[in-house]
């Protein structure tokens, strides 16, 4: 058992076989099937960073390793996985038996790398998007807790809100002497140009007519994004106050009907506005929901009281009638998030359903969160939201925009990855017939990742 541990606190790797079978017999034998358990974030106190970038072998990308044979006559070395014979660069070309650069220590089997122009300059985004469709008790208590983060996040964090009901609310943040809002119809989908044109993006700058608009290095001014998206210590002010004035979804609902909720289109909407804004940076959405979406894309269900809610044996015998429809809407909202590097976190607070089963695709391939209470002034809840900002001893090191790839030797296959993450569908000769969870790739994206 010892050896097991040693191996999880060395290279954060947990199998349930330390010894690969030899044959394919052998491995046919196996009942519990050869896997691994990887835990990319943890911790290691002892770990060496190494200020440079890996060297990687020429042929299949993997980088140089204490299990590498290396020559140092030749100054060559040769990959243990592919075993091709790869030159070191110039820089490399002091070492010898007894001057090893660190990756060839063999206690380093896992090493960090950071090289100082992948430092990343963008800071951390935060789009709040918050459902209006709550009583005054609910809404307050969340208020609370969002102008409580709202002090947590670093300072220089960028920070967004929309606010939904039977419409969408942008909040511009930005605009400093009064509030100022784009609401958007909650029925209707609408394109990513569809969305930034209603919000005047293209008003002194015409949209380029080809290629995308992709933050400031394309087609964006630092000006129009500080719209929406302003640092924390910025718009405090201008979001407690509209926090302030935060009310009820005004719209009249009937007794026998449920509240017009477009948690689907704020969605949406909150992802085109970081897909043009700041793509490929370290930004969640953050959605805080109190009830079933009834309107629009990825509705759950009807409006009407008397048509219940689907329940583990409607989905079960398949006659959930907005099912598929909403699982679908939110499988292409999961594909645009992972494509954009953006996480979705969802904060459901509600005694009734909330329709988890739909989103979850979404949350689950961009590494986002799931917190499920009954109110928004649960502990529960309360004490989670905390714990995504504070830091110290016990934070969640939240992290993003990770990629994970597998390189093996050829007599190994891979099949798949159980996780929180969403294939980059890099196919090869190492991908197994047989898929399982998120295979035919060896790389995988993971949007958000945390130490635990
Ligand atoms: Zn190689």
């Amino acid at each position: 058992m010892a050896e097991f541990m040693d191996l999880e606190s060395q290279d954060a790797v947990r199998m349930p076989w330390n010894v690969l079978p030899g044959t394919k017999q052998e491995a046919a034998n196996c009942v519990v099937p050869i896997a691994s358990i990887y835990t990319p974030l943890k911790p290691f106190p002892n770990m060496p960073v190494l200020p440079y970038s890996p060297l990687r072998c020429r042929n299949c990308r993997s980088a140089l390793n204490p299990f590498s044979i290396v020559d140092f006559l030749s100054k060559i070395w040769i990959c243990p996985f592919c075993l091709h014979r790869n030159h070191f660069p110039p820089h490399y070309h002091s070492i010898s038996d007894d001057n090893l650069p660190a990756e060839l220590f063999p206690q380093y089997t896992t090493i960090e790398y950071e090289s100082p122009s992948e430092k990343s300059a963008v800071p951390p985004v935060f789009m709040f998007v918050v459902d209006t469709c709550m009583i005054e008790e609910e809404i307050g208590f969340l208020k609370s807790a969002l102008s409580q983060a709202v002090g947590l996040v670093p300072e220089n964090s960028l920070v967004g809100l929309i606010t939904f009901g039977t419409h969408v609310h942008v909040h511009e943040l930005g605009f400093g002497q009064i509030p100022k809002v784009y609401v958007f119809k909650g029925s209707k989908e609408l394109t990513k140009d569809q969305v930034l044109e209603q919000m005047n993006f293209f008003m002194k700058k015409p949209k380029p007519s080809a290629g995308v608009i992709a933050g400031v290095r394309d087609g964006l001014s630092q000006e129009t994004i500080a719209r929406f998206l302003l640092p924390a210590s910025e718009c405090e002010f201008a979001l407690n106050s509209v926090l302030e004035e935060l009310q009820k979804d005004p719209w009249p609902v009937s007794a026998d009907q449920r509240a017009t909720r477009c948690t689907g289109m704020a969605l949406s909407v909150a992802a085109h506005l970081l897909g043009a804004c700041v793509p490929g940076s370290g930004a969640r959405i953050m959605a805080f929901v109190g009830g079933p979406s009834t309107e629009g894309p990825g509705a759950i269900v009807s409006k009407i009281m008397s048509e219940p809610i689907r329940s583990h044996k409607d989905l079960d015998k398949d006659s959930a009638p907005y099912y598929h429809k909403a699982v679908k809407f939110y499988g292409g909202l999961s594909k645009l998030l992972v494509h954009q590097g953006h996480v979705l976190d969802l904060f459901a607070c509600a005694l009734d359903q909330v329709g988890v089963a739909e989103v979850k695709i979404a949350v689950e391939r961009t590494g986002g969160l799931v917190v499920l209470a009954e109110s928004f002034g649960h502990s529960v809840f309360k004490d989670s939201f905390r714990r995504i900002f504070q830091s110290g001893d016990y934070d969640l090191g939240l992290s993003s925009n990770g990629v994970f790839e597998v390189n093996c030797s050829k007599d190994v296959k891979v099949q798949g990855v159980i996780g929180p993450c969403a294939s980059l569908e890099k196919k090869g000769p190492l991908c197994s017939e047989t898929v399982v969870g998120q295979g035919n790739t060896t790389a995988w994206k993971m949007c958000g990742l945390d130490k635990a």
